[in-house]
């Protein structure tokens, strides 16, 4: 590995990844390489410390039991949180937004810490929300509307210190009854969307990716059969 390589780091994929979310360190991978720069992913795992040097960091969903698993490690090893204070990009998925919140409670109703990276707390909402997902971002460099599949019990409040990611066109999102999608705070990204999230939204993995890289524009990339699968996906939430 060169002094020059992207290194991306897939935080936990031994117990947060459902919905193939490992692929959206994949994505940043192969977003990187297209564009001639070397980029390689590293895995942390439980039997791992947190390192707080990596460019750019993904964490994915998870049921109950994993997240509290993951919450402990990210408690215990806390490079996570020193790589976001010193502004690393990091994009968390579903269960991640909460564990990253300062507190949620699972759907057995018992309340754990979560590491207050996102200034927001989660409880379970009176039904799950399963479904397509699109939205419209409310942050500044994002313009295409944005969408995943969600599936979660819990339903995230934010605070003064956090911003939304977007407002809700279909489906429930951060699911407080406020329209509300996802969570931005300092360079720290959450959503509520699986798909990889990445794959589907690349506007979103470039904005990740220039951060990482320290840039403001990046060539952009002249992929046909993602522009095909956007145009699919953004339909499918429409008929819903
Ligand atoms: N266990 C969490 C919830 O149901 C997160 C689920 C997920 O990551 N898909 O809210």
């Amino acid at each position: 590995m060169s002094e020059s390589t992207l290194r991306i780091g897939l935080v936990l994929p031994d117990v947060m990844g459902t919905y193939g979310d490992g692929g959206n360190a994949l994505v940043l991978r192969q977003r990187a390489r297209m564009r001639g720069i070397d980029a390689e992913i590293i895995q942390i795992t439980l039997d791992d410390e947190v390192p707080d040097s990596l460019d750019v960091y993904t964490l994915g969903g998870a049921e109950d039991y994993a997240q509290r698993l993951a919450t402990r490690h990210l408690t215990r090893f806390p490079g996570l949180q020193r790589a976001a204070d010193a502004g690393r990009p990091v994009l968390a998925i579903c269960a991640a937004i909460q564990v990253l919140g300062h507190w949620y409670e699972t759907s057995a109703g018992e309340r754990v810490d979560g590491i207050s990276l996102f200034d927001l707390t989660t409880s379970p909402q009176e039904s799950r929300s399963i479904g397509e997902l699109v939205t419209d971002p409310v942050v500044d460099g994002l313009t295409a509307p944005l969408s995943g599949f969600e599936n979660h019990r819990g339903g995230s409040t934010l605070g003064d210190d956090a911003r939304p990611l977007a407002r809700v066109r279909h489906g429930v999102g951060n699911g407080v009854g406020d329209g509300t999608e996802g969570v931005v705070q300092g360079s720290v990204i959450g959503t509520y969307m699986h798909g990889p999230a990445l794959a589907r939204n690349p506007e979103l993995a470039d904005h990740l990716l220039a951060r990482a890289l320290g840039t403001d524009s990046l060539a952009p990339l002249q992929l046909p059969e993602v522009a095909r699968l956007r145009t699919e996906r953004l339909a499918a939430g429409r008929r819903g």
